[in-house]
């Protein structure tokens, strides 16, 4: 049975004032029987804020990014020990926004997943296609390299260690999200990937689908065999619309 998962990728918005009302709100809205794990990534800054607001409640948190390097001269970068320090459980890696704008190629993507579990963060790879891509017909290749890249360094176990998310480059911010017959097929083609190299793995492994998505699409998405829950932006920054998106995700079998 694979337990769902929705997390919020804050990305860099925020500010002491709206995440207090945002986590507050998260907390109270929450209910204890709803079927999901839920956790949100906050901006490096807030996340001592986050822990002391969310505590040892059901909602847990992450990080966006992590450093390659465990610990040294390296201005500017963030290792997963700190990020542990902070009560982090997970960290997104390879977030296409750090793959277009900060030029994130597979290799380093890997080196940050493999960082990642080695400090015992659970690591949400994120894999996706541009729009020319899949105009192009080349959505299945492009995919398979970003996850190749990271099987290749921690193998099968390694990525069902960790959390694998697909978001089409086209719907992310866009408001255009993926029918839940295109999600479907690239989760169960990644699913196929994996379980060329661990049957077992593949079938515990969580694929999250990201891309707008929405409290009124999340049902839809969600009730698809292969999608194991959200990796929501925009929506995760609205109590009302993340929890009912929380709510939604069901297990699998
Ligand atoms: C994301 O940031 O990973 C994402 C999917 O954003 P949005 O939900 O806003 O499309």
């Amino acid at each position: 049975m694979r337990k769902p998962l929705v997390v919020g990728n804050w990305k860099m918005q925020g500010g002491l004032g709206r995440n207090a009302e945002l986590l507050s709100a998260l907390s109270r809205g929450w209910v204890a029987d709803w079927d999901a794990e839920c956790a949100v990534c906050a901006p490096f800054p807030y996340l001592h804020q986050v822990r002391s607001l969310l505590g040892a409640g059901a909602i847990r948190w992450g990080a966006q990014n992590l450093s390659e390097y465990a610990e040294g001269a390296y201005t500017g970068e963030v290792s997963g020990a700190m990020l542990r320090e902070f009560g982090c459980e997970y960290a997104i890696v390879g977030h296409s926004e750090r793959r277009q704008l900060f030029g994130e190629s597979n290799g380093q993507v890997a080196r940050k997943y493999a960082a990642a579990l080695q400090t015992g963060l659970k690591p949400i790879l994120c894999v996706g296609e541009t729009l020319e891509q899949r105009e192009s017909g080349s959505t299945e290749a492009v995919v398979a390299a970003q996850l190749v890249a990271v099987l290749e360094v921690v193998g099968p176990a390694g990525l069902a260690a960790g959390v694998l998310a697909y978001e089409p480059v086209w719907a992310i911010g866009t408001g255009k999200t993926a029918t839940p017959e295109q999600a479907q097929a690239v989760h169960a083609y990644l699913r196929a990937q994996v379980a060329a190299r661990g049957a077992a793995e593949a079938k515990g492994l969580r694929i999250l689908y990201g891309g707008s998505v929405k409290a009124s699409n999340a049902g839809s998405l969600f009730s698809q065999t292969d999608i194991d829950g959200g990796l929501v932006g925009g929506a995760s920054l609205q109590a009302d619309e993340f929890l009912s998106i929380c709510k939604a995700a069901k297990p699998k079998a």
